[in-house]
This record gives C-alpha cells, sequence and structure tokens, in this order.
C-alpha cells in the first residue's frame, strides 16, 4: 500500500499524458485533480456539459476515445458499468475497441466498479496486445474524489502497479494492491455490499427513532459516539438536513446514484452465487435497493431513508 507523497510527484517534469474517459459525479473531479498536479490530460464522454467543465479547467476535450488517447501514454476511466468498459476498449466485435488503437507499453486503469469476470476479458485482450491493464476501483464517494483522498483497490500485476501509483496518489489517499487481475474488483464488491447493508439499516434505525419521537440529529450524534457507528453516520447521513454538504441535505441530488448501488449489490450477489457463498443480509439490501431505485434510480443512494417517508425525498437545500 503506498501513500500520498506530492512533493516528489507533482514536481516530475516527465508527467506521462493522460487520456481520461467518464467525466460524472467521480470521473469529473478525479480528472481535475490530476490537472492542478500539472498533467497534461485529453478527455472524452458522451455528454457535452461533462467535457464543458473539464475544458473550462484545462483538458483538451476530444471527439471519440481514440482521439483521447491519440498523443497518452496512460488511459483512465470512470464509467458506470461493465458494457461502458467493455464498450468503450473492446468494440462491438471484442476487437474494434480502444485498446486496439493503443501502442503497446500503453498503461491502462479502470476505475469503473464492474464484474470481475469483466475486468479480467479487458486484462486478457490488453495482454496480448502488449498493453498494462489494471481494474482500481475506488472507495470514498465524491467528497474523497474532490478531495483527492479517495481509496484505489487494485488488481493487476506488479510493474504496472507500480507504474500508476504515483498517478492515482494524486487522486487518492490509500492505495491497495489486491492481488491479480480481477482482486480490485472482488475486494470492491465486498466493500460495496457492506455500504449497502450499513446505509439500508442506518435509514432504518433512524426511522425507528424518528417514529418514536426523537430527533434525527440527536439520535444520530448518540449512535455516532455508541456501537451502531458506521461510515454513513460519520460523514453522509441519510436523513436530511442532519449534515451539511451531502446529497441528503440536497435533495439526494449527486453523490452515487442509487442504481449504481443496486448495480454493485447484484455484482455481489452474482458474485456470491458463482462461488456458493452465502450472503443472506447483501440479498437483502439488494432486495430493497431493486425495489427503491424503481422509481428513485437516478437519486443518491442515501435516499432509500425515502422507503420509510416519501416526504422526505422532497427536501432541497440545507438551510
Ligand atoms: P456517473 O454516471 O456520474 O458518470 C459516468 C460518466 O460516464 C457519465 O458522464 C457518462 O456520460 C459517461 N459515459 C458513459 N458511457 C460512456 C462512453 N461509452 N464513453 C464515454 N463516456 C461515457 O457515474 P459515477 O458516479 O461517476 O460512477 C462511475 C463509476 O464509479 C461507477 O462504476 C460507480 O459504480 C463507481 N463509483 C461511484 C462512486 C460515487 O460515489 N459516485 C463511488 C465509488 C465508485
Amino acid at each position: 500500500m503506498g501513500t500520498k507523497d506530492t512533493s516528489t510527484m507533482n514536481n516530475n517534469t516527465t508527467k506521462p499524458h493522460i487520456a481520461f474517459i467518464g467525466l460524472g459525479n467521480m470521473g469529473a473531479p478525479m480528472a481535475e485533480n490530476l490537472l492542478k498536479a500539472g498533467y497534461a490530460l485529453s478527455v472524452f464522454d458522451l455528454s457535452k456539459a461533462a467535457t464543458q467543465r473539464l475544458q473550462q479547467a484545462g483538458a483538451r476535450v476530444a471527439d471519440n476515445p481514440k482521439d483521447a488517447a491519440s498523443n497518452a501514454q496512460v488511459v483512465i476511466s470512470m464509467l458506470p458499468a461493465g458494457q461502458h468498459v467493455h464498450s468503450v476498449y473492446l468494440g462491438d466485435s471484442g476487437s474494434n475497441g480502444l485498446l486496439a488503437e493503443l501502442p503497446k507499453g500503453t498503461l491502462v486503469i479502470d476505475s469503473s466498479t464492474i464484474a470481475a469476470a469483466d475486468a479480467r476479458t479487458v486484462a486478457e485482450a490488453a495482454d496480448k496486445l502488449g498493453i498494462d491493464f489494471l481494474d482500481a476501483p475506488v472507495s470514498g464517494g465524491t467528497g474523497g474524489a474532490i478531495a483527492g483522498s479517495l481509496t484505489f483497490i487494485v488488481g493487476g500485476d506488479d510493474n504496472a502497479f507500480a507504474k500508476a501509483e504515483p498517478i492515482l496518489a494524486v487522486m487518492g489517499k490509500n492505495i491497495f494492491h489486491a492481488g491479480e487481475h480481477g482482486a480490485g474488483q472482488v475486494a470492491k464488491i465486498c466493500n460495496n455490499m457492506l455500504l449497502g447493508i450499513l446505509m439500508a439499516g442506518t435509514a432504518e434505525a433512524i426511522n425507528l427513532g424518528v417514529k418514536n419521537g426523537l430527533d434525527p440529529k440527536v439520535l444520530s450524534d448518540i449512535m455516532l459516539q455508541s456501537s451502531g457507528r458506521n461510515w454513513t453516520l460519520e460523514v453522509y447521513n441519510p436523513y436530511p438536513q442532519v449534515m451539511e454538504n451531502v446529497p441528503s441535505s440536497n435533495g439526494y441530488q449527486g453523490g452515487f446514484m442509487s442504481k449504481l448501488m443496486q448495480k454493485d449489490l447484484n455484482l455481489a450477489m452474482q458474485t456470491a452465487q458463482d462461488t456458493h457463498v452465502e450472503t443472506p443480509m447483501g440479498a437483502k439490501a439488494t432486495e430493497l435497493y431493486t425495489s427503491h431505485t424503481v422509481e428513485n434510480g437516478d437519486k443518491d443512494f442515501s435516499s432509500i431513508m425515502g422507503r420509510h417517508d416519501v416526504s422526505l425525498l422532497s427536501y432541497t437545500r440545507y438551510s
């Protein structure tokens, strides 16, 4: 595991040129941190609004992934799901994607959360072309992406990991080498299955207290100093207006969309099924997020709070 040492990395004059693909809630602030650290960036996203933000920050906006990577030694992607990663790197036919256009020795870092099997498929195709591929999903949310304090959980070989580490250290604080290709994704879905369980459970506990006359902030403060303490209470309280600068105090906008949490829970359930591992709590969280996502897929995953009281979903800004 490495830690950030900006003193040496940010003064390096031979920084590689980076192509960054996927500039959503996570990708945009990650790319901005690379620009701030002095990396030259070419960016691509299907959304014009997303690329405009990066253009203003100093990136070159490309017309397509190939154009973005045209003079890059490193490609980073932050895409929604496995099918997007497959389509960008492998293309429709499996061999007409971006990988086929990259010179040997290019380092490709995919930070999207996708199935370990999909990451291994792309890694295998990259390997045949002499390209280094790493699965490097992240934890830490949009707050961590903005602050440059993400946790990267990396799968792939040692040499590629060593090349990637100084770049990841610009965007993250903790960088774990979990193992071979796909290992980063396995660790990530274990973490997110637990996060889904914790968020659904925290919302349920706060609702029980509120329905029994407690103030949600008082109850949250009590649980924060008691044995129910967890990450959602510390930095991501799901009840509106308990905490500033979190999605629950902003109409559940931004953050980590419920449909992405549902995707991750499904990935965990698939892995559990394939490997004959029992995950009853994960199965319950998957069931809750699956029904919640029907109407609230684009809202942050803390909006699971609204299962208990739909009026909470209409809160707007923290005042
Ligand atoms: P997002 O939907 O906000 O962003 C994804 C971006 O990818 C969008 O801007 C979209 O236009 C773009 N895109 C889609 N297909 C594309 C293509 N073919 N070519 C170029 N651009 C394309 O999602 P996000 O919240 O930034 O999450 C990205 C990944 O990170 C997901 O896999 C998610 O599970 C994971 N993740 C998210 C968070 C979080 O808190 N949001 C935290 C950890 C991990």
